[in-house]
């Protein structure tokens, strides 16, 4: 039978890499999106036609009914998750003081509490077959802060605290937790970046390079497998040296 993962946002960016790469690699890839539905099914079917299998499943993973309702639905469906990624995340760059509270606590139920729910839903039917592997998605500004990102940085270094507390709670069930802390990605999430700025960030780079969706796919499914089996509460940076 196929090890099931569930993915959050995975709908474009590092998420549908990570997607396509465990459907490459025999998965059976559950793709949670949120807004981007056709984006998602064109994706879907374009695995499908390639004989790889990925499941669209909507849900806001801010909301946590909605979460619970996804993981049933997954474990009504194939009985387990063997691997939960929480990829699923929103950024916005403004000044400290212009945040509104809503932004702030918009930051924080997308990129912090939907970790807390996946984790919570997950965990029970992990915990029963003591197994199974998470991984979380912070970035390098919640290790270092970034100016102009306050709340951002502050929801991926809970996310760091999450991963590092849960991971030594549930090692005992045979359970681990990781977690990824990309540097700079070509995503959309920095589509608001221009070509001047990624140039100097690149240039500040060691590797000399802006990084890949799929150079954190395959970051994450070292982490999902056996090689990792002695990996738990760590943080992972793909960052190119950029932070070191
Ligand atoms: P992206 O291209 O902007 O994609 C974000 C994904 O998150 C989309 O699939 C989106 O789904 C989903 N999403 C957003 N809000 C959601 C919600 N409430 N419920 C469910 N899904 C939701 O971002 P990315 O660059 O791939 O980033 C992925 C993760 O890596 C994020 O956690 C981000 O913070 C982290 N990261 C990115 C970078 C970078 O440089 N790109 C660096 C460090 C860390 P819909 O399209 O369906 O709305």
């Amino acid at each position: 039978m196929s090890k099931v993962v569930l993915i959050t946002g995975a709908s474009r960016g590092i998420g549908r890499a990570e997607a396509e790469k465990f459907a490459r690699e025999g998965y059976q890839v559950i793709a949670n999106y949120h807004n981007s539905k056709e984006r998602m099914e064109q994706f879907a079917q374009q695995m499908t036609e390639q004989g790889l299998s990925v499941i669209p499943m909507q849900a806001d993973v801010s909301d946590e009914v909605q979460v619970k309702r996804m993981v049933e639905e997954i474990l009504s469906q194939f009985g387990h998750i063997d691997v939960l990624i929480c990829n699923a995340g929103i950024a916005r760059q403004s000044l400290f003081t212009d945040f509104t509270a809503d932004q702030w606590h918009n930051m924080m139920a997308v990129n912090l509490d939907s970790v807390f729910y996946c984790c919570k839903e997950a965990l029970p039917s992990m915990i029963r077959r003591q197994k199974g592997s998470i991984i979380t998605t912070s970035s390098i500004w919640g290790i270092s802060g970034a100016s102009c990102e306050v709340p951002y940085s502050a929801s991926k270094a809970a996310v760091i605290g999450l991963t590092k507390a849960l991971a030594k709670e549930v090692g005992p069930s045979g359970i681990r937790v990781n977690c990824i802390a990309p540097g700079v990605i070509d995503t959309e999430m920095n589509g608001n970046l221009t070509a001047e700025v990624m140039e100097e960030l690149k240039e500040e780079t060691p590797l000399c390079q802006i990084g890949t969706p799929q150079q954190v796919a395959d970051c994450a499914f070292f982490l999902a497998e056996e090689g990792a089996s002695f990996l738990t509460g760590q943080v992972i940076s793909p960052n190119g040296g950029f932070l070191i």
